[in-house]
C-alpha cells in the first residue's frame, strides 16, 4: 500500500513547489486576502492583504470587531448575522459589503466568502477569502442606472397603450364584436406582461442602487391578492389557484411593489410546477403581522439552494430548471421589497414535493 506523502508537492522545469507555496503565489497574484475565525473563541486571524482591504497596515492588529467598524453602519448587522448563521448552520458564507477606509473615508466594496474546511474535523476554524470587488460593483451600478432609465422611458408609452387597449376593449364589448374583443384581450395580456417585466427591471435598478423608493398608502392585502390572481391569469391560466378565505387586513405599504412580489411568487409557483398541480394562496393575521403564503406542489428546492435563493441572479441548476426561462432576479427583488417594508420572506420546501414561499408585513 502506498503511503501519502507528508507534504504535497508539485514540480515543473522550474523546480519543486509545496502546494502551500502555490496557494500563496496564486492568492498574492489575484490580490485575494485570507482569514481564519476561530469558531469557539472568535479569535480572528487576517492575512496582510485582508488587513489592507479593511484599511489596516500589516503591523496593526485587526480583530473581527475592528474590521466590522470599517463596514458601512447600515450593513454591519447583516454581516454579523450572515457570519453567525453560517457558523451555526455549517453553511457557506457569501456576502458583499461596503467598507469606508479612514482617514480619507475611501469607499470600497468587498466580497467575503467562507466556510468550514472539510479536513478540519473539529470544525474549529471558519475560514475564507476577501476580495476587492469595487470595480465590478461600479460597473453593476452603471448597468443598473442604464436599465433604470431605459425601463422608465419604456413604461410611459406602454402605460398609455394599456389604457387605450382597455378603452377599446370596453367599446368592443358594447358593440358585442367578439373578434375584436378576443384580439384586444390578447393585446392586453401581452401589454401587461411587458409592463410586469419593465416594473421588475425598474425595481431591480432601484434596489441595486440602494434606492428602492416606497410610496406607501393604506389598502387591504386580501383585495390586492384577489386583484393579482385576476390580473395574472395570463401567466397562471394553466394552473388552478385556490385562495383560502382571508379576512380584510389593512396594511400601509407600497401597493405596486407588494403587487410585484405577489406576481413574482405566483408566476414562479406556476413556472416551477406541473400544470395539473394547484397553487394555494393564504393570508393570516397574528399580533399585527400579516403572513401571506403561496404554496405549490412543484419541483421543490434543495436545502443548499434555499440559502442562496434570494441572492441577485441566483438560479438553481438542474435538469428541470434549465428548461424554464428566467434571470434569477425575481426573488432578490421580492426580498428587497419585503425587507424595505420591515417584513420577512422565506421558503419552506421539499424537493419533489413543492414549495411554500411566505412573507410577513406589519398590518396598519
Ligand atoms: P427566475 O425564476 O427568473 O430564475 P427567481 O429569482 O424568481 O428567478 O427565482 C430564482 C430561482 O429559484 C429559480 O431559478 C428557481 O430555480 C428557484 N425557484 C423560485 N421559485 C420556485 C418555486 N416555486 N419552486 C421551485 N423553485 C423555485
Amino acid at each position: 500500500m502506498s503511503e501519502k506523502p507528508e507534504k504535497e508537492t508539485v514540480s515543473n522545469s522550474g523546480g519543486t513547489f509545496l502546494s502551500v507555496d502555490i496557494a500563496r503565489f496564486a492568492l498574492d497574484s489575484a490580490n485575494v486576502g485570507i482569514w481564519i475565525l476561530d469558531a469557539k473563541t472568535r479569535e480572528f486571524l487576517p492575512s496582510d492583504r485582508t488587513k489592507a482591504l479593511f484599511g489596516f497596515s500589516p503591523e496593526e492588529d485587526m480583530s473581527f470587531e475592528d474590521a466590522l467598524r470599517n463596514v458601512v453602519l447600515e450593513n454591519r448587522s447583516t454581516v454579523i448575522t450572515a457570519v453567525e448563521s453560517a457558523i451555526k448552520n455549517h453553511s457557506s458564507l457569501y456576502i458583499e459589503c461596503p467598507v469606508v477606509i479612514p482617514p480619507e473615508k475611501k469607499h470600497r466594496w468587498l466580497s467575503i466568502t467562507g466556510g468550514f474546511s472539510s479536513t478540519d474535523l473539529n470544525n474549529d476554524f471558519f475560514s475564507g477569502i476577501s476580495v476587492d470587488i469595487t470595480e465590478q460593483k461600479q460597473n453593476d451600478l452603471r448597468r443598473s442606472r442604464f436599465i433604470g432609465i431605459v425601463s422608465h422611458e419604456l413604461k410611459t408609452p406602454l402605460t398609455a397603450l394599456k389604457a387605450y387597449v382597455q378603452m377599446l376593449n370596453n367599446w368592443a364589448k358594447k358593440q358585442k364584436d367578439s373578434f375584436t374583443i378576443g384580439a384586444l384581450s390578447k393585446v392586453e395580456k401581452q401589454v401587461k406582461k411587458m409592463l410586469n417585466m419593465i416594473n421588475s427591471l425598474l425595481n431591480l435598478s432601484g434596489a441595486e442602487a440602494g434606492k428602492l423608493h416606497l410610496t406607501k398608502l393604506t389598502f387591504s392585502i386580501d383585495e390586492l391578492i384577489s386583484d393579482v390572481i385576476e390580473e395574472t391569469l395570463f401567466i397562471t391560466a394553466t394552473h388552478k389557484i385556490i385562495m383560502s378565505p382571508c379576512e380584510p387586513i389593512p396594511i400601509n405599504a407600497d401597493r405596486d411593489k407588494i403587487e410585484q412580489v405577489l406576481v413574482n411568487l405566483l408566476s414562479n409557483a406556476a413556472k416551477y410546477s406541473g400544470t395539473e398541480a394547484p397553487i394555494e394562496i393564504a393570508c393570516t393575521l397574528k399580533e399585527n403581522t400579516v403572513t401571506v403564503s403561496i404554496t405549490d406542489q412543484g419541483m421543490g428546492i434543495a436545502p443548499d439552494d434555499i440559502e442562496k435563493l434570494f441572492l441577485p441572479h441566483y438560479r438553481v441548476k438542474s435538469k428541470e430548471t434549465e428548461k424554464v426561462d428566467g434571470f434569477g432576479i425575481g426573488l432578490y427583488l421580492c426580498s428587497e421589497i419585503i425587507h424595505r417594508h420591515n417584513g420577512k420572506i422565506w421558503v419552506e420546501s421539499e424537493p419533489g414535493k413543492g414549495s411554500s414561499f411566505k412573507f410577513t408585513l406589519p398590518s396598519s
